[in-house]
């Protein structure tokens, strides 16, 4: 324990001393941060690709010369794996708490192949969560104080539901009594998986009208203040999704995600700004630099985010701070093993806009035992964060390795 004339020293007057008595877990962590900033190196980073439903969780491991290791998950497409071998020599030998450098060196040195977006943006993410686990482990503070701090002591959780093969609604019903039966307060439904025209982003008022019913009955059956989101995927165009919103003012929905493809913030703005129902988009945006028109434009009422492909946990948030300016909320999209579920938990912690964190992959037998656990990882439909050094969490090697994706080896 350190003693008070030795914490201001320390500390150098920099955080002031009455938020320091407040918060003992800082106090601590100022001092250690000066003893081991620059001990610890970088030796290397190795993956593990554990089996999800249709994609790979994509884990990463970051090894050094003290022992000590981070982990992390970055997105789970394909090329991800390749990236994060290729980008890794940005960082070996370098100090991992120096993250945001480490994030900005890695992100300078794959300009040319494509930094700003897709697969090198979801690896350096996962690189980058692995980064604050291991600084949070250096540091002993769980990831949420290093971004920060906590606005929250749990999360609300929304269950991306199945999606029937049907346009009956009763099969829609089923999904949601499964997804209350699992415990959640929130969910989503993806709805365009049935439409006459794929190509040119119309949709028929028969079929809208047979989604207008599926919604009524599951609106009937969560009640009138559950909260309920769709998601269109991308589908259809601007006045299309002018006209869905007008059919289902009457069902008080939580939010309209992604209703026209996602490249276009005045077409968005121009949806946003005549919708009852709030407009979500962001899942397919990467770094701040995307996001800017979507945010400067206001072109959606909730942002949403993925940590591990928009560039990680300190992006997010800066990502969600920026849009909080116009108040404009924040969803997290999640794809992820509990991994990157709980390391998006961390930075969700510290975000004064977050609304609610996805889950997506629940329903896996095995999902939950790919860390180890002493009970469930969402309790009534939230998820707690481990108050815990880094992000607090440890892999359980056997299920992993019984589950590791199509030639990948277990951070060999
Ligand atoms: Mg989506």
């Amino acid at each position: 324990m350190l003693n008070r004339r030795k914490f201001f020293t320390a500390a150098g007057g920099v955080i002031a001393a009455s938020t320091l008595l407040e918060r003992p877990h800082i106090v601590e962590a100022v001092p250690k941060a000066a003893t081991e900033l620059g001990k610890v190196k970088i030796r290397d980073v190795k993956t593990a690709s554990v089996r999800l439903s249709y994609y790979n969780a994509h884990l990463v491991k970051i090894i050094t010369d003290s022992g000590l290791y981070g982990l992390g998950e970055a997105f789970n497409r394909s090329g991800v794996v390749d990236h994060i071998n290729g980008i890794k020599r940005q960082i070996i030998g370098q100090d991992p708490l120096q993250v945001d450098y480490l994030w900005h060196k890695m992100m300078d040195a794959g300009i040319g192949q494509g930094s700003r977006s897709g697969s090198l943006t979801g690896a350096i993410s996962g690189i980058e969560t692995a980064l604050w686990d291991l600084a949070g482990k250096i540091l002993n503070v769980p990831v949420y104080v290093l971004l920060g701090g906590k606005f929250r002591d749990k999360l609300l959780i929304y269950h991306d539901t199945g999606s029937p093969n049907t346009v009956a609604p009763k099969p829609w019903v089923q999904e949601a009594k499964r997804s209350k039966a699992y415990g959640f307060k929130a969910m989503k439904f993806d709805l365009n998986r049935f439409r006459g025209e794929r190509w040119n982003r119309t949709l028929s008022s028969q079929d809208m009208k047979a989604w207008v019913k599926i919604l009524e009955a599951i609106r009937a059956e969560l009640g009138p203040d559950f909260p309920l989101g769709v998601d269109l995927h991308w589908a259809y165009n601007t006045r299309e999704a002018m006209r869905f919103v007008q059919m289902v003012e009457h069902l008080n929905l939580w939010f309209l995600e992604d209703p026209m493809p996602p490249e276009n913030a005045d077409a968005f703005a121009r949806l946003t700004a005549v919708s009852k129902v709030p407009i979500a988009t962001g899942e397919n945006l990467f770094t701040r630099q995307t996001f800017r028109p979507y945010i400067e434009k206001q072109a959606c009422d909730i942002i949403q985010p993925d940590t591990q492909k928009c560039g990680g946990l300190l992006e997010m948030k800066r990502i969600a701070d920026w849009a909080d300016l116009y108040y404009i909320n924040m969803l997290c999209h999640n794809m992820c093993s509990p991994v990157g579920t709980i390391a998006a938990g961390h930075a969700c912690m510290s975000i004064r806009s977050f609304v609610a964190l996805e889950s997506d992959s629940v329903e896996l037998p095995y999902w939950q035992d790919i860390i180890k656990r002493d009970g469930p990882i969402y309790k009534n439909g939230y998820l707690e964060i481990p108050n815990k050094p880094g992000l607090g969490i440890e892999l359980n090697e056997e299920v992993c390795r019984k589950h590791l994706g199509k030639g990948s080896g277990f951070f060999d």
